[in-house]
Formats: structure tokens, sequence, C-alpha cells
């Protein structure tokens, strides 16, 4: 049997050094998860639990490049984030065995329609149309753990047009990335292929056209791409 009509392309990510890619299964999110950018947010810090959304896996810009300007706002804001890559999925996976699960590490931007989600905020409603519009998830090369090592630790940084926007540490995120893994897992069969964005630190700002972004996380390889 065949399709109706071409099935679309498998997105992926590419991986540092070249050679294979990763197929994209899932894009989970984090939001909320270092203190200062919760306070510039004007939220609550004190979760009991992550907070999680999701984007569509073809969100996925590979490599970054060039990015048109999203439709239906005035104020798309960039948030650079650590993003995790699983090679092995589970469900109720234990925090003390959860990084077994991670493939690598890459640098991600968690596009938003900032206005919409301020819409959405006040009126109780969903965050899809603020996070999970297409080619709202630029993404660097992965680097595989066995280069790396696991990302606890190191600076994370964005800069628009050579100025530093957004400065922070690993470290300061509230939930780690195994306990990220662990909650997640017991919401959703994790699978090889998901990626996980672990949210933000403080400077989130907005992108004009024609803005030029360098997304960097020590030991990473790097992201850039262009807003047209
Ligand atoms: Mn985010």
């Amino acid at each position: 049997m065949g399709f109706i009509f071409p099935a679309q392309d498998q997105p992926v990510v590419e991986i540092a050094g070249g050679g294979d890619r990763f197929p994209v299964h899932r894009i989970y999110c984090v939001g909320q998860n270092y203190a200062r950018h919760v306070a510039e947010m004007g939220g609550d810090v004190k979760l009991s639990s992550p907070v999680f959304f999701s984007k569509p896996a073809d969100a996925v810009v590979p490599g970054g490049g060039a990015i048109k300007y999203p439709t239906a706002t005035s104020n798309l804001h960039h948030e650079v984030e650590l993003v995790v890559g699983l090679a092995k999925g589970g469900i109720d996976i234990e925090a003390s065995r959860a990084l077994n699960h991670v493939f690598g590490y890459a640098v991600g931007v968690d596009l938003t329609r900032r206005d919409l989600q301020g819409l959405a905020k006040k009126g109780g409603k969903p965050w899809d149309t603020a996070k999970g519009f297409d080619n709202s998830a630029p993404i660097g090369a992965l680097v595989p753990v066995g280069e790396c090592g696991h990302r606890a630790s190191g600076k994370i940084q964005l800069s628009v047009n050579g100025q530093r926007r957004q400065e922070g540490q690993l470290q300061d995120m509230i939930w780690p990335v195994a306990e990220i893994i662990s909650a997640l897992s017991a919401l959703f069969e994790l699978k090889p292929g998901d990626l996980i964005f672990t949210g933000t630190p403080e400077g989130v700002g907005a992108l004009k056209r024609g803005d030029n972004i360098e997304a960097a996380i020590e030991g990473l390889a790097g992201l850039s791409f262009s807003i047209i």
C-alpha cells in the first residue's frame, strides 16, 4: 500500500563532526527553569514539578540559517536553551539512571511569539500558537555525550548583532537534565529521537528582521541564524 500523497521528510538534526543525522521524534520543552528568567516573566519560582510544553518535530531548523519572521506576531522573542537528544526511550525512568538515555547535547533557541503567549497566559489558554509554530526551533549540531560529557555546568549565552543579550550558567537550572527526563517519562513514553529544550536563563528579548543571532554553550557546537 502506498501513500495518497508523498509522506513528509523526516525532520533531522545534524551531528557534530558530520556523518549520520539524528532523526527527530518529538520536541518537548521545559518552561520556567531558571529563577531569574521566571522572575523577569513575573512568574512564581516555587513550582513542585517542571512546566512542560511541546513543539512539532518539523519545527526544527537544523543548523540555523535564515529564518523568516513568523506571521501573527509583532513580538518574536529569543530563548537560548540547552537541548538534550535522547538515544533511548522509556516510561517512568528513574532520575538516577536517566542520563544513560542521552545521546548528546546541542544549543537551541526556543523562538516565542511573546505577545500570543501573554494573551494565552492571561486567558488561561494553551501555549501552542505562541510556541509551536513553523521554524520555531533552530538547533545546532548535537555533540555526542562521548565527546562533550554531560552538560551540568558551564556558560550559556546569546548575542544579537554582536551584543550580549542572555548569559547564564547551566548549573542554575531549577530542574537538572536527569530530573527533567524522569518527570517527562512519567507523562509520556519517551522515544529515541526525542529532543528536550531545557529552559532559558534571563535576558529574553525581541528580534526583528535583519538581526543576526549567535547562541553558544560552553563545550558545544555554536548556533547562528538570522531573521529575514
Ligand atoms: Mn523556552
